[in-house]
């Protein structure tokens, strides 16, 4: 007996688009069911009016740099005078500061499609560095913040120990260090994965994990079969850092350490040298582009087009948030491809979708998810093919409708385990997701 059957008035099913897809779900919250040609909707059956695509996944969040949005966007300035504005909203988070805004933010990534969050998470501590009671709390908050808003978290609990190569953390890093990786390890060690959450690891950067605790990082995620994420290369500061101490470029170190591979992402990857390049694809370590945060914080462009030949499957993220939506960062990466190359068409819409979703939840640990098929989690996502954006002979040309013209604002539904949880673009557990977030990010904003 399913729990529940959806109607699709279009499904895309990884590699084109099918009229009349009727779904069930089974009661572990899976799809039990698919089947093609169902013109009209079955008795009972939830009707889900659009394009539907498997949910999204954003792959790397912080979820405090919401607070920042539009304060930070006006500046002139580089990616470290921006950094400094982080740090003072930073400075006001608590762990229950932290859960409101955090809830609030997941609330927004569901009304967009996502249905699971990568959070890269480096707050630990208290202001000053003293643990909480709970050396987790800040973590915990985050984990019951994804609950609240109904969608599926992966805790990339990052490692952050020194302020640059063989600089001991500054005031505000204090926040973000464990002091050693053993010690990192063992805070970690002690987080719990529940039904929606899984624990994965991350290094911040080659910045901030100084090369003989890298292996320890690594080690972890490599016992737990567990994700790791790690800034690569934003900034070409890091690499010229990195070459003054280590007379090698960050992806070399990585390698050199044993932190890349197939359950590790990098994420950016921005200022590469062609043995990077190599490296990356070649061990199946993934890359993450975070196209919007890139072009706000004047990173520049990473080769995405060549890492993908080269073996690294691609995923998206909106990272500090200056935008959330998916659908954005996903054309985003073909656009600037485009500026860069002065050529067009280097990905498909489906390939585009595919980073959105099933090679985006890939990176997060959740192979099962991204893809409508049997045995799948049962986590989609509706985009309206009659909003402004999309209405016209759009619909017809399916997944390039979704990637090419819609945008966060065409979400109609979202759907996690089977839950419908945006229904016709309303949040079903935060009622006001917009006051939520002006009331958490005043409280933050200080
Ligand atoms: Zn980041």
């Amino acid at each position: 007996m399913p729990l529940k059957t959806y109607w699709l008035e279009h499904a895309w099913l990884g590699a084109h688009v099918e009229p009349g897809v009727a779904l069930e779900v089974s009661e572990d919250g899976r799809i039990a069911t698919l089947t093609s040609g169902v013109h009209a909707p079955p008795r009972g059956a939830e009707v889900l009016r659009g394009l539907t695509v498997p949910g999204l996944a954003n792959a790397h969040s912080h979820a405090f740099h919401r607070a920042l949005r539009s304060l930070v966007q006006v500046g002139s300035g580089t990616f470290w005078t921006w950094r400094e504005f982080m740090y003072q909203v930073a400075q006001n988070l608590t762990p229950d500061t932290y859960y409101a805004l955090a809830r609030a933010v997941y609330a927004e990534m569901a009304l967009a499609g996502i249905t699971n969050v990568g959070e890269f998470h480096y707050l630990h501590h208290a202001p000053g560095g003293a643990p909480y009671a709970d050396p987790n709390a800040m973590g915990e908050a985050l984990i019951e913040a994804a609950a609240a808003a109904g969608i599926r978290i992966t805790l990339l609990d990052t490692a952050y120990l020194s302020a640059g190569f063989g600089r001991e953390p500054n005031e505000h890093q204090r926040r973000f260090s464990d002091g050693t990786a053993d010690a990192w390890a063992e805070r970690v060690g002690a987080l719990r994965p529940r039904e929606h959450a899984l624990i994965g690891a991350a290094v911040h950067s080659v910045r901030a994990v100084p090369a003989d605790q890298l292996a320890t990082v690594a080690r972890w995620a490599d016992e737990q079969r567990a994700p790791l994420h790690v800034h690569l290369s934003e900034q070409t500061a890091e690499n010229e850092a990195c070459q003054a101490a280590h007379g090698c470029t960050p992806t070399e170190l990585l390698a050199e350490n044993g932190v890349l591979g197939p359950r590790t992402t990098g994420v950016h990857n921005t200022h590469l040298t062609d043995l990077d390049i190599g490296l990356l694809g070649g061990t199946r370590t993934g890359t993450c582009m975070c196209p919007t945060t890139e072009r706000d914080l004047a990173d520049g462009i990473g080769p995405a087009r060549r890492l993908q030949q080269a073996g690294s499957p691609l995923s998206l993220g909106s990272d500090s948030h200056a935008v959330i939506d998916l659908l954005e960062e996903a054309r985003a990466m073909e656009l600037n491809e485009r500026l860069s190359s002065r050529t067009r068409g280097h990905w498909t819409a489906n390939a585009l979708l595919t980073a959105a979703t099933a090679d985006g939840h890939a990176a997060l640990g959740l192979p099962d998810a991204g893809r409508l098929e049997t045995g799948a989690l049962a986590d989609f996502t509706t985009i309206a093919l009659d909003s402004v954006r999309t209405a016209g002979p759009l619909p017809r040309l399916g997944a390039e409708t979704a990637v090419f013209a819609a945008s966060a604002s065409d979400v109609r539904h979202t759907v996690v385990g089977g839950r419908h949880l945006v229904r016709d673009g309303a949040h079903t557990l935060v009622p006001d997701v917009p006051a939520a977030l002006a009331e958490s990010i005043a409280a933050v904003r200080g």
